[in-house]
């Protein structure tokens, strides 16, 4: 069985099969069961027909016996006329009671002339079994329908006959009364079960005996009734099957004909009774074969089910297997991957070992070069205020000429100006090894600002440079004095510097957040390329060409950015190539208490 939803064709075979063989099973039962059935009713048939002719025998012995009484009677009448006495001939014949109750003689016209039991004074011309004498000679015994005495409440069936006049014209009539139950007492010889009928019928219809469980009428007719139709239309003999139109219980019947008279016996046992042994057996089949089908399913399922289970079984360990090689290559990959990784480790770790050597090694190459620069600019401050010192002394001494002077103002200014480089480099340097001492106090930013501007404003009107300042209000900050003014100035000077002729200096003070106030100088001056702006700050980096004839070393701004991060601060740029550009350093603003105090005291790391 594949997974899911596909149908397990095994299985369905299987109880496909068993379902088939249940269904064969089933229908041989029901053949068997209706076999024994069709059999039962043949059976049943063939007895009936038998006892019919037993009861046809009898009934013909009897109504010709009687008929022998009714011939005597007549032959009597006909010999002694008025004289016979029928009483003492009924006694004399010593008639069975029980069969013949009474016997009556009438006259032609129907008259009732004589009695076995008296002679009612009354014509009987109207009653069929009379009228049928009176209206012609049929030379045969009448067979009367059952009429009910009021008097004596029995049913009771008259047989007549004719009598003659020797010139064959009709002297009267003789009949008897018989018990119909003397015909069915003998019917009850036989055992024809429960809800038997034996039914001795006229060819008008009409019962003349009847035996029956129900039912005691005997003014029945039955010409509608399929026996007698079947009796009377087809052959007189037969045997049928059907539901009785007197009770409406399914019966066999057979009949047959009373020869010599117009009458019919027919025996029927009821279809219940005959099946019940077919239908005892069909049960206990039913049984044996639910019992069977139950085997079978059981069997079926069973072996679906362990079908099932073994597929399953044998599914889940090929499903283990394949997982457990699964498991192998993932470990072995797993491994594989591990090593490689130890393998990366120690390359990173060789890689580590090796950074951390050269790091140290740089770091000792850079204490050693701030420390050569550190004693380098005092070894040159030392000649160097010797050089300026004697410079000036020069430059002021009457007895030289003006060449002389010029000469020495010459030597004057550059002494100034390698001294400045000289201190740059120094604090460079002092910054670098962490030997700058801070002082940070709260600055009033507007003055810091006049100072910064005092200092150059000489070199921006001999460029014919135009410096507007605007510092709002409550933007002191905090910041070592002295550090802040020399970062200003850079920017002042390099606004003037790197300005055009007749430009423009805006210095501004304002506050940036609610706590930061942000310091700036913007210039009109020649910007700076957005690819080299990276390169600004650096130590050394002169982004104008070496013939502008702008003089600098390429350390002012390098100085400035680390005097800002000694102080924990930013700076920053912004430029434009062709129209200015924009120098800023952001500080914590300083709360006024914290006015003209030391607010704290940082060496620069
Ligand atoms: P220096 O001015 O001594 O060369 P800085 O460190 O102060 O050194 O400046 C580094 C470089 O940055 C300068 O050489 C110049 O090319 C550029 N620079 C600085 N300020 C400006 C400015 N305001 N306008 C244009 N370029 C500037």
């Amino acid at each position: 069985m594949k997974r899911g939803r596909n149908v397990d064709w095994a299985s369905v075979g299987v109880v496909g099969i068993a379902g088939l063989l249940i269904g064969l099973l089933w229908l041989a039962v029901e053949a068997l069961i209706r076999q024994e059935r069709d059999n039962a009713l043949d059976d049943a048939k063939r007895n009936n027909a038998n006892l019919v002719r037993a009861f046809e025998q009898h009934t013909v012995r009897t109504l010709d016996h009687i008929d022998d009484l009714l011939v005597l009677i007549s032959k009597r009448a006909q010999v002694e006329g008025d004289a016979l006495d029928l009483a003492a001939l009924y006694r004399d014949l010593n008639i069975d009671s029980k069969v013949v109750i009474n016997s009556i003689i009438t006259n032609g016209e129907g008259l009732v002339v004589k009695g076995s039991h008296g002679a009612p004074n009354v014509s009987l011309a109207d009653r069929e079994h009379i009228a049928v004498h009176l209206k012609e000679d049929t030379g045969r015994p009448f067979v009367g329908k059952p009429v009910h005495s009021r008097v004596a409440d029995r049913w009771l069936m008259p047989i007549t006959r004719r009598i003659n006049k020797p010139d064959g014209t009709i002297l009267g009539t003789v009949g008897v009364a018989v018990d119909p139950n003397y015909f069915s007492d003998f019917y009850k010889e036989v055992n024809i079960g429960l809800n038997g009928v034996v039914v001795l019928f006229g060819a008008d219809g009409v019962f003349r005996s009847r035996l029956a469980e129900t039912g005691a009428r005997l003014d029945v007719n039955i010409s509608q009734g399929q026996v007698f139709k079947a009796a009377t239309q087809g052959s007189p003999r037969g045997a049928i099957i059907f539901d009785s139109v007197v009770d409406g219980i399914r019966r066999v019947f057979a009949y047959g004909p009373i020869p010599g008279y117009p009458l019919f016996v027919t025996v029927g046992t009821s279809v219940d009774r005959e099946l019940s042994e077919a239908n005892a057996r069909a049960k206990a089949y039913r049984l044996a074969a639910g019992m069977a089908s139950g085997l079978f399913l059981c069997l079926a399922l069973g072996v679906v089910f362990f079908g099932i289970r073994w597929q399953r079984e044998r599914r889940l360990q090929e499903a283990k297997a394949a997982l457990e090689i699964r498991v192998e290559e993932r470990t072995a990959e797993l491994r594989s991957r591990q090593a490689a990784l130890a393998e990366a480790n120690l390359r990173l770790e060789a890689i580590g070992a090796r950074y951390l050597e050269e790091k140290e090694a740089a770091q000792n190459a850079s204490r050693a070069k701030s420390d050569f620069l550190s004693n380098m600019s005092h070894e040159l401050r030392t000649p160097l205020n010797a050089v300026i010192g004697f410079a000036q002394l020069l430059s002021t001494e009457e007895s030289i000429d003006d060449g002389h002077r010029q000469s020495a103002l010459l030597i004057l200014n550059s002494g100034r100006y390698l001294l400045e480089l000289v201190n740059e480099v120094l604090d460079l340097s002092r910054v670098e090894t962490g030997k700058l001492a801070l002082s940070v106090v709260a600055v009033d930013s507007g003055r810091l600002l006049g100072e910064c501007i005092a200092s150059i404003r000489a070199e921006a009107e001999a460029a014919e440079i135009e410096i507007r300042s605007v510092v709002e209000i409550g933007t002191e900050v905090l910041a070592d004095r002295k550090r802040l003014r020399q970062i200003i100035t850079n920017y002042l000077s390099n606004a003037v510097k790197y300005n055009r002729r007749g430009g423009r200096i805006e210095v501004a003070a304002t506050a940036s957040t609610e706590d930061r106030v942000r310091l700036q100088v913007r210039d009109t001056g020649l910007g700076i390329e957005a690819g080299k702006l990276g390169e600004l700050f650096k130590p050394f980096s002169r982004l104008v060409d070496a013939n502008s004839g702008i003089e600098g070393t390429g350390i002012g701004l390098a100085l400035s950015r680390r005097l800002a991060e000694a102080m924990g601060v930013s700076v920053g740029v912004e430029s434009e190539i062709g129209s200015g550009s924009l120098f800023w350093i952001e500080l914590p603003r300083a709360v006024s208490s914290q006015r003209d105090e030391p607010a704290l005291s940082r060496v620069a790391s």
